[in-house]
């Protein structure tokens, strides 16, 4: 089954205590459209500007992504610094110039409209009710973050209702609810409207509820990491890939989802941007898939 993604297209400029990458590829819709195509075909919806490199294009062109949906408009891209500290869960944000995305309206060409699995990014959840007037997929699923929780509250709550899955930093459950348990959190948010939460947590892995049921992931516990940007949506992309490639949603499916994303996820962390996501292939995914058994097996 295809799937469609709709967010962010960037230029970022990292700092790791491992380096740094000035105006590497970046955003949440390649990180999460590299790992989905792994799994189903994939329509990326987007806006770059006059500025982005024709080799980034080439790059997602060649991993079989649909670029239909990319804009290309007069302007510069959206572009996003951020520097990491020792501690790698700890990042500040550095920088960040909306450029062309400031004026982005998502326009879905009809094979993005006729996907059967949608992932609304982490873009201002007016956008997100914007491509759902569009589209009728069977399953849908979200990434927000703590800015359009605190400033568009009533906007997101609303998308949330139509929505089957959300995918978000185990923080952002706090932002969400005033609830710091996990459990209860996740609970009061399939009050709002998504049956199946998936809170991360990071390095330590994630969990995952559906309707009264649930399920722990680990992370792959690695001894180099160079840079864990896009791991988020990495993971969201292997996860919702992995269902679209099964049609299926029910329990174990999904479980397996969260062990592909996991699995997706920690080869982003091995190089900057979506350098090591970009050189896998299913082979990669199967050995690492192995690992995560072993690794949570008892
Ligand atoms: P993550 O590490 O999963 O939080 O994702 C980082 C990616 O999100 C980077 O590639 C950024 O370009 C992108 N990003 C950062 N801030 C925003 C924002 N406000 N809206 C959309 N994308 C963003």
């Amino acid at each position: 089954m295809s799937l469609t993604v709709v967010g962010s297209v960037a230029l970022d400029t990292v700092e790791t205590p491992s380096g740094r990458n000035e105006e590497g590829l970046g955003g949440a819709a390649v990180f999460f459209s590299l790992a989905a195509a792994n799994y189903t075909p994939v329509n990326l919806v987007g806006v770059v500007g006059t500025d982005f490199p024709a080799r980034h294009v080439e790059l997602l062109r060649k991993k079989g992504i649909n670029l239909d949906g990319l804009e290309r408009v007069e302007g510069r891209t959206f572009r996003w610094a951020g520097r990491y500290h020792e501690d790698l869960n700890q990042r500040d944000t550095l920088d960040t110039q909306l450029n062309v995305f400031e004026h982005f309206h998502p326009k879905l060409p009809q094979a993005a409209r006729e996907a059967e699995y949608l992932f609304l990014g982490n873009i201002h959840p007016a956008l997100q009710m914007e491509v759902l007037e569009q589209t009728r997929p069977k399953f849908i699923a979200l990434d927000t973050m703590n800015l359009w929780i605190n400033a568009t509250r009533d906007d997101l709550v609303k998308v949330l209702k139509h929505v089957d899955a959300l995918i978000i930093n185990d923080s952002e459950v706090y932002d969400l609810t005033g609830e710091r348990n996990l459990v209860r959190g996740a609970r009061a948010i399939q009050e709002m409207g998504p049956r199946i939460i998936a809170p991360k947590k990071g390095e330590h892995g994630c969990l995952l509820f559906v309707e009264d049921r649930m399920f722990s992931a680990p992370a792959l516990p690695m001894e180099h990491v160079i840079d864990p940007t896009g791991a988020g949506d990495t993971f969201a992309g292997g996860f919702m890939g992995y269902i679209a490639q099964k049609d299926s949603t029910d329990f174990d499916t999904l479980r397996r989802a969260v062990i592909h994303g996991s699995v997706v996820a920690s080869y982003t962390c091995e190089k900057f941007g979506p350098e090591r996501l970009a050189e896998i292939d299913l082979n990669d995914i199967a050995q690492r898939y192995a690992d995560f058994v072993e690794l949570a097996r008892f």
